[in-house]
């Protein structure tokens, strides 16, 4: 693995930390103020499936933030042109497949012996392969459990203990696990059977993890979108892209930037906040 990331070595948020339990508003600078402009300086974060997306913005959004961001999937063409676009000062390319355990280990190990540390983790790759169950290619199941089921466990269970270790000794005493779900994690659909029963268990995994470690302070949110424009669909067979077209209807949906939006939103509350669920659909998206 060869590295985009320059590595500034300077402790982040120096003199930034929280006072614990005092009940004073003696509050650190950082996070900021939720009210003000999302600040994300000396924050370290990883994000899965960065290379389009979701997680192309997220990565863009975390890091304009003033995150540190190491972007991890398989296209390393990608993966380039995003640390071009971003800054490489700012970005450490991963190339990993998820799906292989022993790389996402590797790239929660690279992320922190570059970093220093790891604040953030933003589960976000994943495929969603559509269509009747009778018949199904049953190697699109295998590709879905793999890479939105067992990838994120995989990564979460590589992080969990780096994240417990932030939450514990870093500037801002907190530390997120934000996972990347659906609506469909929500409502199963007809045609969505396999993809609806990876959604789900993403949620359950989240919310016993949550109660897991909540009271450590590190916060695990669940990220529900409703139809985001990506190229989530076109990795479908046609006749299922023409069925899928068909049931959504001619609707706006909604950008990448949203979803974005709203992981900062996520991750930029006070310490004391923990925003565990977020359900976000197009304004036309009626299920
Ligand atoms: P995209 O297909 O645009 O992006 C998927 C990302 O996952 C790519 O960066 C891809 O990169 C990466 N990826 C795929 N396989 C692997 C792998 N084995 N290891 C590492 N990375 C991998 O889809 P979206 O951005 O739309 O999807 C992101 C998440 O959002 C998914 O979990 C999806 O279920 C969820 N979601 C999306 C919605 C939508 O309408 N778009 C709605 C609800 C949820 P590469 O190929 O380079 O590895």
């Amino acid at each position: 693995m060869s590295s985009a990331y320059k590595c500034s070595r300077q402790a982040p948020g120096a003199g930034t930390r929280r006072s614990r339990g005092t009940g004073n508003v003696s509050h650190v600078t950082h996070p900021s103020n939720p009210a003000a402009t999302p600040d994300l300086h000396g924050v370290r974060a990883l994000v899965t499936g960065g290379t389009s997306g979701l997680g192309f913005a997220m990565s863009q959004a975390l890091a304009e933030a003033g995150a540190q961001v190491a972007v991890a999937a398989r296209r390393r063409d990608r993966l380039e042109s995003l640390a071009d676009r971003i800054g490489r000062d700012r970005v450490l390319v991963l190339e990993t497949d998820v799906t292989d355990e022993a790389q996402a280990r590797a790239m929660v190990e690279d992320s922190v012996r570059e970093f220093g540390r790891l604040d953030i983790v933003v589960n976000n790759a994943g495929v969603m392969l559509l269509g009747p169950i009778v018949d199904a290619p049953i190697e699109e199941w295998r590709r879905m459990v793999e890479l939105n089921l067992l990838g994120l466990l995989y990564t979460s269970h590589a992080a969990l203990p780096h994240l417990l270790r932030a939450a514990e000794t870093d500037p801002r005493q907190v530390a997120d696990l934000v996972n990347v779900s659906s609506v469909a994690g929500r409502h199963a659909r007809l045609n969505s059977g396999v993809y609806n029963a990876t959604k789900f268990g993403v949620g359950a995994f989240s919310e016993s993890l949550r109660q897991e470690v909540t009271r450590r302070h590190v916060r695990v949110s669940l990220i529900e979108p409703g139809a985001v424009s990506t190229e989530l669909i076109t990795h479908n067979r046609p006749e299922v892209i023409e069925g899928l077209r068909a049931t959504l209807g001619p609707i706006e949906t909604m950008r990448a930037e949203d979803i974005a939006e709203s992981i900062v939103f996520t991750v930029t509350r006070p310490r004391h906040v923990a925003v565990n669920e977020v359900l976000i659909r197009p304004s036309e998206q009626e299920r």
